[in-house]
């Protein structure tokens, strides 16, 4: 049988997953163009044309060892098109020696941690956050602790980060354009939260770390997105290609860390190890050639301005509360119930699919996911102004 720990994670795993299940049997119920489904991050525009042009460009060439082994870090490069890249949009200096190609973001979070932690070191998370934070930082034996954000902004509170780190603290895990708030942090707060823990690095005497993941970072409207390694010299930062190139099923990402971090060698020569022994190997190789010929691409980010702006103001109007997202492609807004899963089960009755806040660490708010398409959204409009209707 299989073990306790996984037999006891599964039952209490993912409600996006669960919605998704209910989901489908809705949808063989009444079709699916009436049932309203706003559960899974799956972005559904198509990758640019620039990704087709470099896979068919591939497909014919007649290079050879195409689908060999590697380097486990990655095609030296793709490495150093993407450092290239950061430079000239930060002016810092990383060679390819400071990237590694990874299995997604998901792959880059396990291989940071695991390179990381050491038993029982904690890892602090700013809720609302990516439910499966828990699971990867469980894998690697370290310790996750949850501390809030502002309730109004869903921005940290450098106080509250201030006193919760201890002596065992190791990383503290952002998320910008966060998943599921949309918010996006800016030069302001980053260089806040870096002052943190600069002061809480010299007075533990140990390298704090910040891991920065940014699968949504070309996803931001009207807004910069700075980038971490800027701002904190011991920033790890973790991007990938699965939402700005729309795709995820490829699996593709890369790790990037400043050169002038602390001990970068013994660094860089842990991830790539860990890279290595939880399997990975190395990032699948054809597509590492083909984000390396898209780098400058990215899916048309207004199709996604549109349906923010159609979704959130549509919200407003009802009466529902919520922070207007300035990235990735999520609104985080206030349940009409303070049990957020029974207000899921009312949403249902109007087939809306929607993800209770708890699955995200903030009860009392629900997740929408609007990478679906606009004829979705301005389909649901009348079933969430029903559902609003039920709680005047
Ligand atoms: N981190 C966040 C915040 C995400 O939302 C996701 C995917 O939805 C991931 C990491 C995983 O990304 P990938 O599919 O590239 O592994």
């Amino acid at each position: 049988m299989i073990s306790d720990k996984i037999s006891n994670s599964i039952k209490n795993s993912s409600m996006i997953r669960a919605m998704f299940e209910e989901g489908a049997k809705l949808k063989k119920i009444y079709g699916d163009d009436k049932v309203y489904d706003f559960s899974l991050g799956n972005p559904d525009p198509e990758p640019p044309a620039e990704v087709k042009a470099a896979l068919r460009e591939l497909a014919n060439s007649e290079e050879l060892k195409m689908h060999s082994y590697m380097n486990n870090a990655g095609y030296p490069e793709v490495r150093e098109a993407l450092a290239e890249k950061i430079n000239s949009e930060t002016g810092l200096k990383l060679g390819s020696d400071n990237v590694v190609m990874t299995v997604g973001a998901g792959g880059a979070l396990n291989v940071v941690l695991k390179t990381l932690l050491n038993p029982g070191e904690e890892v602090i998370v700013f809720a609302p956050y990516f439910v499966e934070y828990n699971s990867y930082i469980d894998n690697h034996g370290g310790r996750l602790k949850v501390i809030d954000t502002d309730y109004k902004t869903f921005l940290p509170d450098t106080e509250l980060l201030t006193k919760s780190i201890t002596s065992n603290t190791k990383a503290v895990l952002i998320n910008t354009p966060n998943n599921p708030t949309g918010v996006v942090y800016s030069k302001k707060i980053l260089t806040e939260i870096a002052n943190v823990l600069e002061k809480k690095s010299k007075e533990y005497g140990h390298t704090i770390y910040i891991i920065s993941d940014e699968p949504y970072r070309k996803l931001a409207y009207d807004v910069e997105v700075p980038n971490i390694l800027t701002i904190y010299r011991n920033a790890i930062m973790i991007d990938c290609f699965s939402k700005s190139l729309s795709l995820p099923g490829e699996r593709m990402g890369y790790i990037a860390a400043n050169p002038e971090a602390d001990d970068i060698a013994s660094l860089m020569g842990g991830l790539i190890y860990c890279n290595r022994i939880l399997g990975f190997v190395n990032a699948p190789a054809l597509f590492q050639k083909v984000v390396a010929k898209a780098i400058n691409s990215s899916v048309d980010i207004n199709i996604y301005k549109e349906r923010r702006d159609l979704l959130y103001n549509s919200l407003i109007n009802f009466g529902y509360e919520c922070v207007k997202p300035d990235g990735a492609f999520y609104l985080f807004p206030k349940a009409l119930l303070a049990d957020d899963v029974e207000f899921k089960n009312r949403a249902l009755k109007h087939n809306l699919l929607i993800v209770p806040g708890s699955g995200f660490g903030r009860p009392g708010y629900f997740r929408l996911a609007y990478c679906c398409s606009l004829e979705t959204i301005k389909a649901s409009l009348p079933a969430f102004k029903a559902l609003a209707e039920e709680f005047k």
